[in-house]
């Protein structure tokens, strides 16, 4: 398990398992002959891929970053992605139990990113983690509520109406302080409203930062600017939101969480001396 403190706060990597994306899809217009050199895929271009959400411990708080996939696909997308359902088992392996969770937070709604959000109970959906606050994008939200023919598969409603319902799931408008240390900044590029959560403890020069980073950079062989996913809606965004992003984080040394690298969950990008964008060595 790969856990670490950040200043005051404990940040735990909890995995819901690897699921299966194409190589193509995950690689964009970067030609096989490059990626596989970073990824090799199975006889049917599969990837396994990470489903890496991220627990905050900061003493008084729990904060539950992302939720994986979940137990409620349907039969045939199980069938192509895989169900993993590790998530729940790895957060008790954690010390954490579900009522423990005092704020979840979802990057964007996509069903990899919000499946474990809610759990099927009789022919209700309820919230897997009673006690907790959930937090989206509204403007995300409502993309997800058109069901367009490009991206309506990755919108389950399920994973996050019920909670809209109850009360329990608050959607926000732009970027916000959701309490000291734990904030949600939006990156455009994989959705419109995608938001990163900035991890921030420590005064003065003591501060350490850290960064879901979600679908804007999803592994650490997708640190390159134009190493983009083909699932991307506005990918010519995605390149400035790296841009946006890597001029802070890189001399600030945030620490960067990736959401779907299942070798390396964190790591801090650097530039090395031919002005290429590399993993650092986790110091
Ligand atoms: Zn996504």
């Amino acid at each position: 398990m790969h856990r670490t403190t950040l200043g005051d706060f404990e940040l735990t990597v909890v995995s819901d398992g690897t699921y299966y994306l194409d190589g193509g899809a995950f690689f964009g217009v970067v030609p096989k002959t490059m990626w596989s050199k970073r990824a090799m895929p199975d006889e049917q271009n599969r990837l396994d891929v990470g489903l890496n959400s991220l627990l905050v411990r900061t003493g008084k708080k729990n904060i539950l970053i992302e939720t994986g996939i979940g137990n409620k696909l349907p039969e045939k997308l199980a069938q192509i992605y895989k169900q993993p359902t590790k998530l729940l088992d790895n957060l008790h392996a954690a010390g954490v139990a579900p009522e423990d969770i005092d704020i979840v937070i979802n990057t964007h709604l996509h069903f990899d990113h919000c499946g474990w959000n809610t759990v099927r109970r009789g022919d209700k959906f309820v919230a897997t983690f009673p006690n907790a606050k959930y937090y989206v994008q509204e403007k995300e939200w409502e993309h997800g509520r058109l069901q367009l023919e490009r991206d309506a598969v990755s919108y389950m409603s399920p994973n996050y109406d019920p909670l809209i319902e109850s009360g329990q799931m608050v959607l926000l408008n732009g970027d916000l302080e959701l309490l000291p240390g734990i904030s949600v900044k939006v990156f455009p590029g994989h959705t419109a409203n995608m938001q990163a959560v900035m991890v921030e403890s420590g005064a003065g020069n003591e501060k350490k930062t850290a960064c879901y980073i979600s679908d804007l950079i999803p592994t650490s062989a997708h640190i390159d600017l134009t190493w983009v996913m083909a699932f991307d809606l506005f990918p010519l965004q995605t390149i400035e939101s790296r841009k946006k992003y890597y001029a802070r984080a890189i001399p600030e040394k945030w620490l960067t969480v990736f959401t779907h690298d299942d070798q390396t969950p964190w790591g801090y990008v650097e530039k090395n001396d031919k002005g290429k964008l590399v993993l650092g060595d986790l110091k």
